[in-house]
């Protein structure tokens, strides 16, 4: 299947590893030119290498913090105007609500909630008069399904996914859509941390809380990160100017809904 995107020009944020680096490996695999970017330099400079060598598309890393607005600002320096952006930052720490004061709040609406809507619109009128554009957010399965120890991911994505959903609708007649990436449990480094901790508490070995938690899931396993950027580059694809405004869980099923 062509995906129409060859050529394009991508945004891939936080992508030096993990769900990011997917996205960014799954575009450039359909041609699309990228700048990617994520805080640590010398990880993100070996994934854009990694990625030109795979693919021949160009790959321009800029090292900086997405969530403040230099970061923000470096980014789009290097590429102000792209056809894709592809929304992603670190998440919020998991933990007991007793325990976050106000700047941990602020930190998380920050950089789930505040972060994204300011990159979509530096971008989003552009790609308006472009008459192309695909943006999509990579969030969490937890804005369908809350986890108890994710309070601030809850919260803060749920925020940016209802501001989504009104500003999709109104630039979708423009060949411009805006949806979002829900992933359920994928075995990336930030994924292993949360369950190392999570296992700690339940005083259980990693080994044997990781395969009873894939067991729970209806797939049998956690997600890739190249499976679940194959989603990205779909979303993204010139076919799919339809699909406005979605919330997509890429889980193995592990949200127990109907719709
Ligand atoms: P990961 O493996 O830890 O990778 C995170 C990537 O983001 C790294 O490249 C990191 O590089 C970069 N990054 C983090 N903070 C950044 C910032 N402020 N500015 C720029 N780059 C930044 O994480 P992941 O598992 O791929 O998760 C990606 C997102 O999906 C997170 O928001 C996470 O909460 C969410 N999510 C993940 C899962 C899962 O199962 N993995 C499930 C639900 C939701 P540097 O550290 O060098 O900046």
């Amino acid at each position: 299947m062509d995906y129409g995107i060859r050529g394009r020009t991508a945004i891939v944020c936080a992508a030096s590893q993990g769900l990011g680096k997917g996205c960014a490996l799954a575009l450039a695999g359909e041609g699309v030119n990228l700048v990617i970017n994520a805080r640590g330099a010398e990880a993100l400079n070996a994934t854009a290498e990694q990625i030109r060598k795979a693919t021949g598309v160009s790959v321009i890393p800029i090292a900086a913090d997405i969530t403040s607005p230099e970061g923000r600002a470096e980014v789009l320096a290097a590429c102000p105007a792209p056809d894709i952006l592809v929304n992603n930052a670190g998440g919020p720490p998991i933990g007991d609500f007793r325990d976050w004061d106000e700047n941990t709040w602020q930190k998380a609406v920050n950089d789930n909630m505040v972060a994204p809507i300011m990159m979509i619109k530096a971008v989003v009128d552009g790609m308006i008069f472009r008459r192309f554009g695909r943006i999509v957010n990579i969030t969490s399965r937890s804005v369908k399904a809350p986890l108890a120890h994710l309070g601030l991911s809850n919260g803060a994505r749920a925020g940016l996914t209802g501001f989504v959903a009104g500003l999709a609708r109104q630039v979708a007649k423009h060949n411009v859509t805006i949806n979002n990436l829900l992933p359920g449990p994928f075995l990336t480094d930030r994924q292993i941390d949360g369950l190392n901790k999570l296992a700690a508490k339940a005083g259980q070995d990693y080994k044997t809380f990781l395969a009873a938690r894939m067991a729970e899931n209806p797939a049998g396993r956690f997600g890739t990160s190249e499976e679940f950027g194959k989603a990205c580059a779909f979303l993204c694809s010139s076919d799919a100017g339809f699909i406005v405004g979605q919330n997509l869980l890429v889980d193995g099923g592990s949200v127990n809904v109907t719709m």
